[in-house]
């Protein structure tokens, strides 16, 4: 079935992100919707996807001049998120991810680091992991076990040796850069965690298992094996120690860009849905012409106006340069809520065609389940944020 286009809600844009958001929306509409159900099926990503992403320019959107970016900002990247996502939310997390693991890069990275290593992502040439996660540290990122033994003289280490094990590392198989977090001293604690750019294909690092998902199936998440892989220390992002924070601010920013993807799978589903209440008759009427299922409709259409709102606003933050933990964790948590309640209901509303894989809201549901765990689950995120609330309260701030 066809989906219909989403309404353009995004008053107070300049002339310059109406035409991206409108750039993001044909591409996504003509060239990534038309396979997902296939890629879905088939558990394949489509590289060549990717690289129109890059030709477009869409892979440079969020980044400043300064490193060769668009210098978009972040509120015209989760217009591009959004429309992605409204296409294939598959596809939205991976290009997601790719940008997550370049934002360190741009806050944190030497001269020499920028150089080498951003062109190539910034043009879709190279794809990029975030790789935190491990079998004993998801939520509690800080109990991190994946060792980075010094090479070389004491005090002047010339490398690091890399061995352990990380899981559920989206876009694994296929990226070329990755974005991995190890520790020089477990004893240490979060004090400990150290970033590394690691290439992919070099002696020491393989796959494990690709991970077999519920969702977002065209996506290559799988285990990253490091059995002594030895990482030079140019490649050492920040100071020892400065990884955990690294990986904080990264994620930050990676939820805000989450949640607008979340937002467009709610809408694409929600369009869905009502489109097919207009088409579907029954009792003598169209299913629309029901009052119980405008009001469902309605409530879905809410769910997705409150989490595109949370979402602008966190970017907007971003781009004014403020904090944005608390805003970030309220737009992602709020959003992929939302993706799961609307995307659930969207079901609901098409009844047994719903839950037949010939129509794409079963996908839907699927893909947004995810959403509700990676990128800190949605109880990590209110921890965060009644921690920022009581923390106002006892500085009576
Ligand atoms: C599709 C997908 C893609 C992913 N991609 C990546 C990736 O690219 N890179 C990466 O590094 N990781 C990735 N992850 C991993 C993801 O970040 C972790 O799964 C997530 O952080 C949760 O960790 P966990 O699975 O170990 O669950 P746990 O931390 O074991 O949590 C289990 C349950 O307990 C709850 N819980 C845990 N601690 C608390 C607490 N203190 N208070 C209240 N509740 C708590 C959690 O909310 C959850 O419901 C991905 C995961 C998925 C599903």
């Amino acid at each position: 079935m066809t989906v219909v286009g989403a309404p353009v809600v995004a008053p107070g844009l300049t002339p310059e992100e109406r035409l991206l958001q409108q750039t993001a929306r044909d591409f996504a509409r003509k060239e990534i919707a038309p396979g997902a159900a296939a890629r879905d099926e088939e558990e394949r990503y489509d590289r060549a996807l990717f690289i129109r992403m890059g030709e477009l320019g869409l892979t440079a959107v969020p980044f400043p001049e300064s490193v060769g970016g668009a210098g978009f900002g972040y509120r015209a990247w989760t217009l591009v998120m959004e429309e992605i996502a409204y296409a294939d939310m598959a596809m939205a997390v991976s290009l997601s991810v790719h940008i997550l693991s370049q934002y360190p890069v741009v806050d944190w990275g030497t001269p020499d680091q920028k150089e080498r290593w951003l062109p190539a992502m910034l043009a879709g040439e190279a794809l990029g992991a975030f790789a935190l996660t491990e079998p004993g540290a998801g939520s509690d990122a800080a109990a991190l076990r994946l060792q980075a033994d010094r090479v070389g003289p004491a005090g002047a280490p010339t490398g690091y040796r890399l061995r352990g094990t990380k899981i559920w590392i989206t876009n694994a198989i296929e990226a070329e850069r990755y974005l991995v977090f190890g520790t020089v001293d477990r004893t240490r604690g979060s004090a400990g965690i150290t970033a590394f750019l690691v290439e992919g294909g070099m002696p020491g690092f393989s796959f494990g298992r690709r991970e077999r998902k519920l969702g977002i199936r065209s996506d290559t998440a799988s285990e990253l094996i490091f059995d002594g892989a030895e990482v030079p220390v140019a490649n050492r992002l920040g100071e020892e120690g400065q990884g955990y924070r690294i990986a904080l601010s990264a994620l930050g920013e990676g939820r805000i860009s989450i949640a607008a993807a979340c937002v467009g799978l709610a809408q694409a589903a929600l369009d869905a849905a009502a489109l097919h209440l207009t088409e579907r008759k029954a009792f003598g009427g169209r299913l629309s012409d029901q009052q119980g299922l405008r009001f469902m409709l309605a409530e879905m259409a809410q769910k997705v106006a409150a989490a595109r709102a949370l979402t602008r606003a966190a970017a907007e933050a971003k781009d004014r340069g403020e904090p944005i933990a608390e805003a970030s964790s309220l737009a992602k948590w709020t959003a992929s809520d939302a993706a799961m309640s609307v995307t659930t209901d969207a079901v609901q509303l098409f009844g047994g065609s719903g839950y037949s894989r010939e129509f794409p809201v079963e996908r839907m549901m699927r893909d947004a389940k995810g959403a509700q765990i990676y990128e800190g689950t949605n109880q990590i995120h209110r921890l965060i944020v009644a921690e920022h609330l009581l923390k106002r309260v006892t500085d009576g701030a």
